[in-house]
């Protein structure tokens, strides 16, 4: 029996009116608000829709400074922006021109940093969804790249969240919608403009059987705000909402009305939202005036590259081990590095990248290599969401986590918490170590820490000057003369292939080692290879 069967049922019961109407306080029918928002804007005459302008693209969870910034760091401006969207065959088609820079070439407004995600080459970038498969082209004519499941189920959800998807999925089997009403102030709180609070509803559905995903519609029938929450390995069930203002809806003919200017938020919108230090950041946004209702050019056949690569297991999983020196272990195998040091009673790791498939497949590898000691203490470089989406793996399996002091607010409240995560819930959220160390979670480093046992010592500081991200921290074996860093010099991806050198990053990395007088022979960089320090110097001071 469906919910609102059920509620008819209940009114019955109840000897509430035969409409079926009358519903648990607090909530009301969502069908005519559905119904007035379809006819407000005309979605039933639209079966696919093309917008064009120009847009902007944030780089979720690669901030340089955490809790200062309201918007996540502007990728370069996405030009002659154009998305081609159609319902009825569940595709969408994403251009865009960007110039190429430190964009992740795989992901389109620049969302982290993904598994063997190169870096964009080519100006004409193309991203493409069709039911369950996407990929990728990084250049008019280069080989599509698949994107991983998880991303194309994202995509895949894009297509709905915006008014005409969001009221199509509405009448969609397994929808499920219902409703409720709140007074809303708006943007600016008591010093807006809204004198008098609006009354609004909001209407939640399902979405791909999976999202639960919530409207909020005013007065006037507009479709306002659109919010959902998508699965993220550092952030958990992550607020993901695009948000729409009623004077950009354009009249395009036929009764059909689209939304001009919009932008959507990873992470909360309201920067008072004490619950999280990650809040009000714009992800992506624009300005997307040129709109054509009804032309629908065939939907882009999936290739059969990605069909393949979709089936092929996971690339994260994938775990390359390397003998650096006597008890230090590189582990390799995909995009970020890990690196094994054992001491005379424990394992100490440096870096939990990526998610908590990788932190597995990693620690299973450092289990059969030092089967007979614990995995005791996990070094973090920096907070990049690349760099700590298995921070929560190593809590889980006991370990104490040092990092940077200016990493802990943000660590203890929105990624080392006991949370329960729905979406995608991780072994910490499934069985969440409550009294595992009783809040010894960790060791916060201000400018050098040493763990030793007297026989080994791993120096810990803290880089300076700031490059890259505050809180970044290296890591230094003095006897192996080796250092241990992330994204202050990424070694050459392929070997023997050329590294890149010379950026502020790199400058800040030499002049940090050179004032600490650390005698370094062999960098191990989270990304790329092992390279020669000598190697290093003869890049930066070519
Ligand atoms: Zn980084
Ligand atoms: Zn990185």
């Amino acid at each position: 029996m469906n919910r609102r069967c059920w509620l008819y049922v209940f009114a019955v019961l109840c000897g509430s009116s035969a409409s079926g109407q009358s519903l648990p306080p607090g909530f009301v029918d969502p069908y005519p608000v559905l119904a007035a928002a379809r006819a407000a804007i005309g979605t039933d005459q639209l079966q696919c829709v093309s917008i064009a302008g120009s847009a902007y693209g944030g780089k979720v969870g690669q901030q340089r400074l955490h809790g200062y910034e309201v918007d996540w760091p502007r990728g370069e401006p996405l030009q002659n922006y154009r998305r081609v969207m159609n319902w009825q065959t569940g595709t969408m088609l994403e251009q865009f021109e960007r110039t190429p820079g430190n964009n992740p070439a795989s992901w389109k407004y620049g969302l982290g940093w993904k598994g063997g995600t190169p870096v964009q080459q080519e100006l004409q970038q193309a991203f493409m969804v069709n039911g369950a498969y996407a990929w990728h082209r990084d250049g008019e004519n280069a080989v599509p790249v698949a994107a991983a499941a998880a991303d194309a189920e994202r995509w895949q959800l894009d297509l709905w969240i915006n008014p005409h998807g969001f009221l199509k999925a509405a009448m969609l089997p397994g929808a499920n919608p219902r409703a409720t009403w709140r007074w809303e102030l708006g943007e600016m709180g008591r010093d807006g403009a809204t004198v008098n609070p609006e009354k609004m509803t909001v209407v939640s559905i399902y979405v791909l059987g999976k999202f639960r995903v919530d409207a909020t519609i005013n007065s006037q029938n507009l479709l306002q705000r659109i919010h959902t929450w998508v699965p993220d390995p550092v952030l958990g069930d992550t607020n993901y909402e695009h948000e729409f203002t009623n004077d950009s809806y354009l009249d395009i003919g036929d009764g059909i009305r689209f939304p001009s200017v919009w932008h959507s938020h990873t992470g909360w919108d309201d920067n008072y939202q004490a619950q999280s230090t990650n809040a009000g950041h714009n992800a992506f946004g624009g300005s997307l005036a040129e709109i054509q209702a009804n032309v629908c050019p065939d939907p882009v056949a999936v290739p059969t590259a990605v069909i393949e690569a979709s089936a092929a297991t996971q690339a994260d999983t994938v775990v390359a081990t390397t003998a650096v020196a006597d008890g230090v272990w590189l582990l390799g195998g995909g995009s970020h590095n890990s690196v094994a040091i054992e001491f005379a009673n424990y394992v100490a790791v440096v870096e939990a990248p990526l998610n908590e498939a990788r932190n597995l497949a990693v620690i299973e590898a450092i289990v059969q290599l030092v089967p007979d000691k614990p995995i005791r203490f996990l070094i973090n470089t920096h907070q990049h969401h690349d760099h700590i989406g298995g921070l929560r793996t190593y809590m889980h399996i006991g370990a104490t986590i040092i990092t940077h002091w200016k990493n802990y607010d943000f660590y203890t409240r929105d990624v080392l918490n006991y949370a329960q995560r729905t979406l995608d819930p991780d072994m910490l959220s499934l069985w969440p170590p409550t009294e595992l160390a009783e809040g010894y979670q960790y060791e916060t480093v201000r400018e050098n820490y040493v763990l030793t046992d007297n026989q080994r010592t791993l120096e810990i500081s803290y880089v300076h000057p700031l490059a890259h991200v505050e809180g970044m921290l290296i890591a230094y074996l003095p006897a192996e003369k080796i250092l241990i860093e992330a994204d202050l010099f990424d070694g050459p991806l392929v070997e023997a292939g050329p590294a890149v050198a010379g950026s502020p990053a790199n400058n800040s990395l030499y002049s940090h080692v050179q004032r600490l007088g650390l005698d370094v022979e062999t960098i191990i960089p989270i990304h790329g290879h092992i390279t020669p320090w000598s190697e290093f110097v003869g890049l930066i001071t070519r």
